[in-house]
């Protein structure tokens, strides 16, 4: 006889990108029928999906096609990447990502979807109070009065709120999860969409390779951040879709490092000597970090693996990929 799991079929959008290939082996693994969709297939391993269909969510019926029969959805579809991306590309990022968000949630409520949980991301919170190195954790009540830096924020805080008000008018339930900085293997380590541990891990591989020390920084690298390892985020994703709770809610680390000590760190692991070279670059907000009372209130739960742990898992695969592009 099937279990309750196996019955019921969920879909994850952006199944072919980092946290949504990591996602969907996270649910095979639990037993679930998964169908994946993206536009491209995931990059760097075969994906687990039962299905995989590839199609562009901007379109409504396309998300009708995704959405139909599925009983979850886990919406991670978006076009995104980096501090260097986000900060050069807003009204294309404005655009993709509102038509998906929207029709990605609108198709899955007319198809009858139980639970929708969308992906939102710490870059909502106001830019004003992020102005410090050694900032105060951001609480989920800081959203407002909004002021996000980057486009990239203003359309993660409307998908919010449509999330919001489709639960309350149109009945469909809704989870919606404000994701910080989530890294590991098997994402974006270059081509310009990459993120700073991602990137760092690479000039370190590079450095060690090449045997020239040099390490581009962008600013001083005295901004800080927290960063949550894929393992905690995809546990702490299907955590949350199990809760009854549909309000946004944190889900990071709450260690605060600046980029230097991040870069540090990743030398260790390494085991090399890096020389430290600023240059002009996006460096975003000057500091943020988590607030984990809520997450740890409201789900019993908080991320466990450490930075140090995660980031040898991350550089070891990188510098692999490197050597092998070299
Ligand atoms: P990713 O870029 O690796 O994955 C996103 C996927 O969406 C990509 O595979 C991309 O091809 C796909 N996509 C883009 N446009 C599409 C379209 N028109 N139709 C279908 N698919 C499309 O990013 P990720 O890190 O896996 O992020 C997943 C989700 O989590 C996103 O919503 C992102 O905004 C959010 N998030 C991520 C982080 C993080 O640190 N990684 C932080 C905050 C929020």
């Amino acid at each position: 006889m099937k279990n309750r799991t196996e019955e019921t079929r969920v879909l994850v959008t952006g199944a072919g990108g980092f946290i949504g290939h990591h996602f969907v082996t996270y649910l095979k693994e639990k037993g679930y029928w998964v169908r994946g969709v993206d536009i491209k297939k995931p990059d760097f391993k075969e994906t687990h999906a039962d299905e995989f269909h590839l199609l562009d969510l901007r379109r409504w019926d396309n998300c009708v096609e995704a959405t139909t029969g599925m009983e979850n959805v886990y919406a991670m579809a978006a076009d995104m990447g980096g501090m260097g991306f986000i900060s050069a590309n807003h009204a294309q990022i404005l655009r993709n990502n509102s038509l998906i968000n929207i029709h990605t949630l609108d198709a899955a409520q007319v198809n009858g979807v139980k639970r929708y949980l969308f992906t939102s991301s710490a870059c909502i919170y106001p830019e004003l109070k992020q102005a410090e190195a050694d900032v105060i954790p951001l609480k989920e009540q800081d959203a407002y009065p909004a002021q996000p830096q980057d486009a990239y924020g203003w359309e993660k805080l409307i998908a919010e709120r449509l999330c919001i008000h489709y639960q309350e008018e149109l009945g469909i339930e809704t989870r919606i999860v404000r994701l910080h900085n989530i890294f590991g293997p098997l994402g974006s380590w270059n081509g310009g969409r990459e993120k700073a541990p991602a990137a760092l891990c690479r000039k370190v591989a590079t450095a060690k390779l090449t045997g020239n020390p040099e390490v581009e920084i962008w600013g001083d690298g005295e901004q800080t951040r927290s960063f949550c390892y894929i393992d905690d985020c995809v546990e702490g994703i299907y955590r949350l879709m199990q809760s009854d709770y549909s309000e946004p809610l944190n889900l990071g680390q709450d260690r605060l490092v600046t980029i230097n000590q991040l870069l540090d760190m990743i030398a260790d692991i390494a085991e090399i000597e890096v020389v430290r070279k600023p240059i002009p670059g996006p460096q975003g907000v000057r500091g943020r970090n988590s607030d984990n009372s809520l997450l740890n209130q409201t789900l019993n739960w908080e991320p466990k693996v450490s930075l140090e742990t995660g980031l040898k898992h991350t550089y070891t695969w990188i510098a692999e990929q490197v050597k092998a592009q070299m």
